[in-house]
């Protein structure tokens, strides 16, 4: 089976930024890496060289926090609150009239196909920014009616006031490169505070399309820095600076942990978005027309390079013959190929590490005894496809039944007429506890099996529903804190109480 790579030709707009001179942001200047190195970036569909990169490290860190230190006290703190609300929509407008170039330059780096990216975009970027846009004006704090230290009531007033956190580090993964870079700098502009961003270095360009941006809305010098960088340097000199207040992550769990002790230094605060794998949980009631399309696109999406991912599917066994070939057959006719192709539907994973990974995860399942009902092959020739793969008849134990894939490999396990917390048992069986659905007519069955589930995030007939507004994040190993909505304010705030005796 061969995936079609014919790349259709990005527009002269994105080929010109992509023939541009790639540099840090540091301080609201275009600079070089202090050593400056620059690596090579590519097309994950193609393995063709897309542009070439500047690639900072701890000295280009410690820049990046003293500028934004320096911005944190210049005029960006001076702003009202209704003017950095104003930024902000520019930002979200500029990112609108910039759309197609983000897209083509989010398929190129990724290889997610067009619409995908166009979607996320819209829905992670500039919706996102529209919806922060709306919070500088609300941040305020409390009156609180105590008579501390002997006073009577009337003789003394107290009150609270939210500030920015800091100076926040960010570093993101390269899934979705552009909503990643976003879901950090709307929340950390909205409540004050300025951002040293570490993008992944495989999927840099929309990042730096960002700052170019907010250069051009007129974000005062230093607010935003962009240090594109290898983890294990730029990003640990991140964690570690002790000039960082806060750390924003997201990532893979093995990594999170590596961070939350690298922030111990100056115990900086820390919010972290980790690893899933995510419970599909589908009782014998459920509308199949509905589940079979919901539960392919919860485990494929993206390639299953998504935290949110729908990997494991629980099934009564009274549907699961029709359930699982369901989804094959919609697994079967996914046309691979190049994302900027509209024939496409899946694409390639983001690198050679990446189908090694989870081919090697593929031949785990195949030596663990579970069906292969369909897929379980890289494909042959220029890029980094793989066959989106179903498992089906897997155990709890299995290793495909408990880490992270991040790619598209979906494990079935049938389930007959048990109690809902025997049903449950099973959902919360890794480590993780981000995403997960359930699929019923039936709302009590529903409500109840919501409850049981141990995730941040549960959808009833749906499977990731994502909104700028709905509270998004992990428990258990799946992370720290929340993004989206009013919570994912709470980790760029922090709070003085002030006391006036009269
Ligand atoms: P990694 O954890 O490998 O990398 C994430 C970021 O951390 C990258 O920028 C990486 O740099 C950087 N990094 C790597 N090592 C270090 C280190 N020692 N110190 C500081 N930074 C470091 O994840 P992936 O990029 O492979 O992304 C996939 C993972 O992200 C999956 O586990 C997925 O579930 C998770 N994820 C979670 C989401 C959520 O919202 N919960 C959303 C999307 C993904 P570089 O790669 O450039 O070297």
């Amino acid at each position: 089976m061969n995936a079609s790579v014919d790349k259709i030709s990005p527009s002269s707009e994105t080929q010109e930024f992509l023939a541009r001179k790639h540099q840090l942001l540091i301080g609201g200047q275009w600079v070089d890496a202090a050593s400056g190195d620059t690596i090579p970036v590519e097309d994950p569909a193609t393995q063709e060289v897309l542009g070439e990169v500047a690639i900072g490290g701890a000295e280009d860190i410690d820049r990046a926090v003293k500028a934004a230190r320096a911005a944190l006290k210049g005029e960006w703190s001076k702003l009202p609150a209704s003017e950095r609300s104003r930024l902000i929509w520019r930002l979200a407008d500029e990112l609108e009239a910039s759309l197609n170039l983000a897209t083509e330059l989010e398929v190129l780096d990724n290889g997610m196909p067009r619409e995908i990216a166009m979607y996320s975009i819209i829905a992670a970027g500039i919706n996102h920014l529209r919806y922060y846009a709306g919070w500088p004006t609300k941040i305020h704090g409390q009156t609180i009616p105590v008579a501390p230290g002997g006073t009577q009531n009337g003789e003394s007033l107290t009150y609270t006031q939210r500030e920015p956190v800091g100076v926040v580090g960010a570093i993101t993964p390269w899934n979705a490169p552009l909503p990643m870079a976003i879901l950090k700098l709307a929340p950390a502009l909205a409540s004050g505070c300025t951002l040293v961003l570490k993008p992944a270095e495989m999927t840099p360009f929309t990042a730096l399309l960002i700052g170019e941006l907010t250069k051009r809305v007129g974000i005062p010098d230093g607010v935003f820095n962009i240090v594109v960088g290898y983890g294990a340097d730029a990003g640990a000199a991140l964690s570690e600076h002790e000039g960082v207040d806060k750390i924003a992550f997201t990532g893979s769990t093995a990594v999170g942990k590596i961070i939350a002790k690298a922030a111990t230094g100056n115990l900086k605060k820390v919010s972290l978005e980790l690893g899933g794998k995510s419970p599909v949980v589908v009782f014998p009631d459920a509308n199949l027309e509905a589940v079979i399309p919901g539960a392919a696109r919860a485990a494929f999406f993206l390639q299953g390079q998504n935290c949110m991912a729908g990997t494991r599917m629980f099934v009564h066994e009274d549907i699961y013959e029709p359930v699982v070939n369901g989804i094959a057959e919609m697994a079967k006719i996914f046309k691979m190929g190049h994302g900027l192709d509209p024939a496409s539907l899946m694409g390639p994973l983001i690198s050679a590490k990446q189908r090694e990974t989870v081919m090697g995860y593929i031949e785990a399942g195949k030596a663990s005894g579970a069906d292969l009902v369909c897929g379980g092959e890289a494909i042959d020739g220029k890029g980094y496809f793989v066959q989106p793969t179903i498992f089906g008849r897997t155990s709890r134990d299995m290793k495909i039944m408990q880490e992270e894939i991040f790619g598209p490999v979906l494990s079935v396990q049938t389930f007959g007429d048990c109690s809902l917390e025997d049903v449950a048992a099973e959902a919360n069986s890794t480590v993780y506890g981000l995403s997960g659905s359930v699929w019923t007519k039936d709302v009590s069955v529903a409500h109840r099996m919501v409850n049981l589930i141990d995730s941040g995030q549960v959808a009833i007939n749906c499977h990731a529903a994502v909104d700028p507004a709905i509270p998004f994040g992990g428990n258990r190993q799946s992370g720290w804190g929340r993004e989206f909505g009013q919570e994912g304010l709470e980790p760029y705030l922090k709070t003085k109480a002030t006391t006036v005796m009269f």
